[in-house]
This record gives C-alpha cells, sequence and structure tokens, in this order.
C-alpha cells in the first residue's frame, strides 16, 4: 500500500457552506492526516495516507460536496509525505487581494425545519433557527472573511451549548456564524403602530390571532420588512391597498405549503421543485378557475406571485385556518425596501397596525426574488434574495463597473473570472433610491476588494445611474452603452454566445444613438458593436412622460398620425379631450419621437377599451396579455418599408384594421390576440429578410417587453419553427435589470486591455 501526500485547493462558493467540517469529517471517516483551512482563494486540504483512501477522499469530494456549496475548480498537487500525526481544522489565513465568495440567504433547511416543530428539541419554536446548511448569509455580513464578528450576528453572544455546536466539526452548526438559540440568540417582539410596546403577548401567537382578525402588519424578515395581512380577506387587502395608496398593481402571497399553492394555482414539476429551493423566489402561477381567493390580490391578472416561507418564524406563523398572507415588500412607493427598526416605525406606521420586530440587524437589504416558468425554461423577473451575489463565471480582464438602467436597476462589477449582479435595486429616480445605490455599490466595493477603472453606463442623458457614473469616482475611464445593444448583449452572455446575432429588442424606453427614444429595434449585434437594421416607426409621445402613465394619449398619436377620417374615430372612441392632444401634436409641443413597442402595447390597450390611464409600470400592456382568452390565429396589415439607414415597420394597417375590429365590436380577447399575433409575423419576416443577408441564425431577444409571456413564447415558436435558434436570459432578467450585465461585457470587449 502505497502513502502519498496531496495538496488540493478547492475554488467556488466553499465559505459559510460546511465546508470545513464536511472535509474534516471525510478525512476521519478515511483514516487521513493533515488539516484544512479557509483562504480568500477558497479551501486549502493539506492531506496524507493510503492511496486508496485518498482517491476515496477526492471522489465524495467531487461527487457529493456540501449541499450550499458551489464548486468551480479542485486543484490536486502531489506533495512530499510529511507524517502529520492527526487531522485538524485550522485557524482562517489573512486574506490576499482575491476575491471571497459570499453565499445568498438560503431557506430554511429540512433539519431545522424538524427542529423548531419537535417539542422535544431544544430550538422548539424558535424563530431564528439556522445551520451551515441554512439562514441569513449575504444580508448580515458587513465585511470579510465571513466569520460572526464581520456579520449582525456579532453583538449575540454563544451560549454554552450554542458554543459547543459551533466547535464540534461533527455538528450541522460546526462554524455556521449565525448560530443562535433562545437563550442567547435574536428575539421577535411585537409593537403597536404608536411605538407602544406590547411584552405582556406571545409575539407569535399574537400576531397569528391579530391577522386573522383582519389587522395588517409589518413583519421583519430576513433581508427585509414585509406588509402582512390576511390573504382570504377580502377587507383587509382592501385596506392594505388604501393606505399604501396601490391600487391595482397585483401583491405577492405567501402560502403555507405547497398543498395550498396548488389548490389555487397550476403547477408543473418544475415548477414546484423551484417553490421549494433553497432559494424560494416568488413564483408567477397560472390562476386556477376554482380559485377561492380575493380578486384584489391581483386584478386583472391570469397569473399569481407565490412563494412558500422560507423562515423558521414564517414556517411558525401558519396554522390551520391561517395559511395564505399578503406578503409584499415594505416601501413607500417609489421609495427603497425597509430594513431597520427605526426607519420602519417612521415610515410605515401610517400603513400598519402593528409591527412585529425582531433585533438581528440586517446589513444589506435584499427584495424577494420573482420569477416565472416559460416552455420550460426558468426566467427570473427581479432577481435578488436567494440568487445574489452568486457570479456568472465570464473571464474578463478590466476592473468595470457597469452603472446599470435607472428602472428596475441592478448594477454589475467584474473582477478575475467572475462577474457580480447586484440586487434589483429599484427604480432610480429620487434621492433616497439613489443614496441606496450608491451605499449598495460601495458595499460591493469593499466585499469583492473591487476598485472601478471602468464605468460603463447608459447613454440617457438624464438617468441618474448615467449622472452617477460620469460624477463619481475619479481618474476612471467612463464608457457610454446603448441601452438596447445592452439588452442583446446581456442575453448573449448569459447564453455564452461570442459570435455576432441578429437582436430583437422590444422595450418600454430606451435612449437611442440618434436621440430619440428606441424600443422597437432589429439589431446586428456582436459583444463589441451594433448596427441597427429595422425599427417601428417613430411615432410622437404628446406630453413626453405623461404619454407613459396615459395610453389613451398613444392611441391619440397612432390613430391622428394613420387613420384618414381620424376625428371620427376620435369622436367615437374618447371623449373630447383628445382634442388637447391633437394640437400638442400639430404644434409638436413637448412631443418627442419614440419607436417603442411598449407605447403600441399601450395605444392598442386603450383603443381596445382596456386601459386608459395606469397605475403602475406595464399595466396597459399587462392586462393587454391576459384579456387573451381564446386563442385565434388572425392578425392585422403591416408594411415593411426599406429605407436608409434601417427598414421601417410601419403600422398603418394595423392601426386602421383594428379600429375597424372596434367599431365593430370584435371581442377584447380577440382584438388582444390578433395584435400580439401581427407582432410576432413581421418580427418574423424582418428576421427572415436579415437572416438572408447576413447568414446568420442566432436571435437573441431583449427587454422589458418580452416579460409577456404570449408574445415571448409565441415568437420563440415561429421563430423555431424556420429554424432559428432562439436565445433569452434566464437568471438575469430579460427587462433592465439585465442592463447592466451588458454594459459591462460591452465595455470589456470595446476597451479590451490583456494583462
Ligand atoms: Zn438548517
Ligand atoms: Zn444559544
Ligand atoms: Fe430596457
Amino acid at each position: 500500500m502505497e502513502f502519498i501526500r496531496v495538496f488540493i485547493k478547492v475554488k467556488g462558493i466553499v465559505q459559510g457552506v460546511g465546508f470545513r467540517p464536511f472535509v474534516y469529517n471525510l478525512a476521519i471517516e478515511n483514516n487521513l492526516n493533515g488539516y484544512v483551512n479557509n483562504s480568500s482563494e477558497g479551501v486549502l486540504i493539506d492531506i496524507e495516507g493510503n492511496n486508496e483512501s485518498i482517491e476515496a477522499f477526492l471522489n465524495t469530494l467531487k461527487v457529493s460536496p456540501p449541499p450550499l456549496s458551489k464548486i468551480d475548480s479542485i486543484e490536486v498537487v502531489k506533495l512530499i509525505f510529511n507524517n502529520y500525526s492527526s487531522f485538524t481544522i485550522e485557524k482562517s489565513l489573512a486574506q490576499l487581494d482575491k476575491i471571497t465568495l459570499i453565499s445568498p440567504d438560503i431557506a430554511l433547511c429540512k433539519d431545522c425545519r424538524k427542529d423548531i416543530l419537535n417539542k422535544d428539541n431544544r430550538r422548539y419554536k424558535y424563530p431564528f433557527t439556522n445551520c451551515t446548511n441554512c439562514g441569513p448569509r449575504f444580508s448580515i455580513i458587513h465585511n470579510i472573511p465571513y466569520d460572526r464578528k464581520y456579520t449582525t450576528m456579532k453583538n449575540f453572544k454563544m451560549c454554552p451549548e450554542c458554543e459547543k455546536e459551533y466547535t464540534s466539526p461533527d455538528n450541522r452548526r460546526f462554524h455556521a456564524q449565525p448560530n443562535a438559540c433562545s437563550i442567547c440568540g435574536p428575539k421577535i417582539y411585537v409593537e403597536d403602530f404608536k411605538g407602544s410596546s406590547l411584552s405582556e403577548v406571545d409575539p407569535l401567537d399574537f400576531t397569528r390571532e391579530k391577522l386573522l382578525e383582519g389587522y395588517i402588519f409589518a413583519i421583519k424578515g430576513l433581508t427585509g420588512f414585509h406588509l402582512v395581512c390576511d390573504g382570504r380577506n377580502f377587507a383587509s387587502i382592501e385596506s392594505l391597498r388604501e393606505r399604501k395608496k396601490r391600487s391595482d398593481k397585483p401583491f405577492a402571497i405567501m402560502v403555507k405549503d405547497l398543498e395550498t399553492a396548488k389548490s389555487l394555482c397550476h403547477i408543473s414539476k418544475m415548477e414546484e421543485e423551484i417553490l421549494l429551493s433553497k432559494e424560494r423566489p416568488i413564483l408567477l402561477l397560472n390562476i386556477k378557475d376554482t380559485c377561492p381567493l380575493p380578486s384584489n390580490i391581483a386584478p386583472y391578472q391570469k397569473t399569481l406571485g407565490i412563494m412558500l416561507p422560507y423562515t423558521p418564524f414564517q414556517e411558525l406563523l401558519f396554522k390551520d385556518n391561517l395559511d395564505v398572507l399578503i406578503m409584499t415588500s415594505a416601501n413607500l412607493s417609489g421609495l427603497p425596501l425597509e430594513y431597520t427598526n427605526e426607519k420602519a416605525k417612521e415610515n410605515l406606521k401610517d400603513i400598519v397596525d402593528y409591527f412585529l420586530f425582531h433585533n438581528r440587524d440586517i446589513y444589506i437589504p435584499l427584495d424577494d426574488s420573482v420569477g416565472k416558468v416559460l416552455d420550460d425554461k426558468f426566467m427570473l423577473i427581479r432577481r435578488a434574495r436567494g440568487y445574489v451575489p452568486a457570479p456568472i463565471k465570464y473571464t474578463i480582464n478590466n476592473n468595470i463597473l457597469a452603472a446599470g438602467s435607472n428602472m428596475k436597476n441592478t448594477f454589475s462589477i467584474a473582477k478575475e473570472d467572475f462577474i457580480f449582479v447586484s440586487q434589483h435595486t429599484g427604480d432610480l429616480q429620487n434621492i433616497e433610491t439613489l443614496n441606496h445605490y450608491k451605499w449598495n455599490i460601495d458595499h460591493f466595493k469593499k466585499v469583492f476588494l473591487f476598485n472601478p477603472e471602468i464605468i460603463a453606463y447608459d447613454m440617457h442623458p438624464n438617468y441618474l445611474s448615467s449622472e452617477f457614473a460620469l460624477e463619481g469616482y475619479e481618474g476612471v475611464k467612463r464608457f457610454p452603452v446603448q441601452h438596447h445593444h445592452a439588452h442583446i448583449v446581456s442575453s448573449m452572455v448569459e447564453n455564452n454566445i461570442d459570435e455576432p446575432v441578429l437582436g430583437i429588442a422590444y422595450d418600454g424606453t430606451g435612449y437611442g444613438d440618434d436621440g430619440k427614444l428606441w424600443g422597437g429595434e432589429i439589431l446586428y449585434s456582436t459583444l463589441k458593436d451594433y448596427k441597427r437594421l429595422a425599427h417601428l416607426e417613430y411615432i410622437k409621445m404628446p406630453g413626453g412622460e405623461k404619454a407613459i402613465l396615459e395610453p389613451w394619449r398613444m392611441a391619440v398619436s397612432y390613430i391622428y398620425k394613420y387613420v384618414s377620417n381620424s376625428n371620427n374615430v376620435l369622436e367615437a372612441l374618447y371623449d373630447s379631450n383628445y382634442k388637447v392632444i391633437i394640437k400638442m401634436l400639430q404644434a409638436n409641443i413637448n412631443s418627442p419621437e419614440t419607436s417603442s413597442i411598449g407605447r403600441l402595447f399601450d395605444a392598442v390597450s386603450s383603443i381596445i377599451g382596456i386601459r386608459n390611464n395606469i397605475s403602475y409600470e406595464g399595466q396597459a400592456s399587462i392586462e393587454l396579455e391576459s384579456t387573451i382568452q381564446k386563442i385565434n390565429d388572425d392578425t392585422y396589415g403591416y408594411e415593411l418599408i426599406e429605407s436608409n439607414p434601417c427598414q421601417i415597420i410601419n403600422p398603418e394597417k394595423l392601426i386602421n384594421e383594428l379600429v375597424q375590429d372596434k367599431l365593430n365590436n370584435k371581442s377584447k380577447s380577440y382584438m388582444a390576440c390578433k395584435f400580439h399575433n401581427t407582432v410576432v409575423n413581421f418580427t418574423v419576416e424582418l428576421i427572415e429578410i436579415f437572416s438572408k443577408a447576413t447568414g446568420i441564425n442566432k436571435i437573441c431577444l431583449g427587454g422589458g417587453v418580452f416579460q409577456n409571456s404570449y408574445l415571448l413564447l409565441k415568437l420563440k415558436k415561429e421563430l423555431e419553427h424556420h429554424e432559428f435558434d432562439v436565445y433569452t436570459n434566464s437568471l438575469i432578467p430579460i427587462n433592465d435589470g439585465g442592463i447592466s450585465l451588458g454594459q459591462l461585457v460591452i465595455a470589456e470587449k470595446s476597451l479590451l486591455k490583456v494583462k
């Protein structure tokens, strides 16, 4: 039998996930000596013993590592035999200038769930139970390395029993930094909206009781506050809507368990797995006809956003008849998510009746992630808790910060072989969100030891993210990127494509290189450059931004431009206010031009009679899609006009035929479906033309309009039917949340510096 010694370097997400105790136990099992430690490069293992045992050790390491770890590489080097006498876990080494990968926050694991439901366990009903396989991570870390003293758990001194678990390699809580119990750990408590503490009640029972009575709570969770009320109580939901001044935008719900979810929505095997995954996002699911929930949860929608409990507290809160809760991010309209007790008290007191607080600080807030499954593919629409800060592996030679878009902002940084896309940071439209954005960037700089040499940003002159990119940091190179090119490259990067593609960018708004607002573009795109091949014919947006909030203005603009007897039509469809809009159009007052498909969807939604004014972004288009009840194959006309430098999609026939259908009292569902079909048809025709001309067969889709499931699915099917390869984003949002990723890679390829 041969005795050998090997040195193993394991890279990836290997810290804070129970890797060292796993290695320790595996070494003991196989009779091996040596040591294991953490370095900022990863986990280092120096080990010796007989050949076969080392083989077995390596095999298990590769095949079944700890559940939360994600191994990128394992390097093995043979060393000279050292004759170690035992196996030990060594203290962490001081960090070099190397990235430490940090785990996202993880949902309660099965074992911890058992603990809190077991009367005989010392963690029975303890709402902060966690172990190396679950619990808070990214949201509580304020510095690296990942050690308790650099987390918001630093103020809690472990009791002897917790300490024992924490120091025993064979315990599930060995080196679980947030380890705690009811004796030594964080606690929950309730206050009313006036700030009076209700110390005499049991917080958990009280909360459950009051929710059932119809009261509204702000509940501090894992990564931020939620506004919570009974999801089966129409009146409570209505009063939450009134107090939050949120009239129609759908609320997400959390339900007791998978069975409850299945009683409300259609759930496929894949959707079931995602609901139960360690990330536990909100999943948009098709509502069953028999769903008994109040209609004011998600008005005019065909889907419902559902998540399952992911903290011990949530698990304990549900009981018998309390099985559905409204669980929506607690923030004032347009402001960042609340995550500190003090600010929440101040800002939410007019919305809620009670607060359920706890005293474990959240350092970095994250919203719940939102996704859906389309054609057996998972697509995240909002990427935050559970997914961030897991990196994308991609070789980047420059230190780049990409500032992102203004709406649904994320930023990205790149270092070594990784791109880190930040969590959703909301719409940057005021000083509060901007400050939060800057603070978040500083945090990423700190924990990933990152300093930007290049800042990529959107060309739009009025984006706060662009202002920040132009003013922030001295001595950096600043690189503007066109919005829709960034959308397409975002999809290319996620799909590992580095050859030219045809890009379909269907979007709400994006600043074009001619100074106009784009959003209905076919692009030839590489990772570095693009050429605009076609776009929807420009149309005026009467009132600029106002035309986005009032889709009827776009309808008037479209009818005025394309319908010959427009006055008669407008008289029949709208009140006399349309005349003001026509005056604006004629005098060209505050009426910028746009090629946005999003605005066409808005106009059509208004003409059909679905929505004239909106209360949340995209509402008119969203309701246009959900109006489709029965699918038809009819289509409106359109014209593709050859012109220089690009082809124009002319919707004159579309608008005229649609208006005729409307005047002939065709059903809303019929018209909505026919319109979607038309968009698919002209898109496919254009792609065929440009594919013939360029020989390109790969098609990448990007832009917020593709959150429309009917459009995306139908277009994909048609293109695939014509033998094209179609690519979309998946874990990175297809909406503006994916812009920073595209910006970053475009800057990298354009300013290529080879180290
Ligand atoms: Zn656990
Ligand atoms: Zn304890
Ligand atoms: Fe966009």
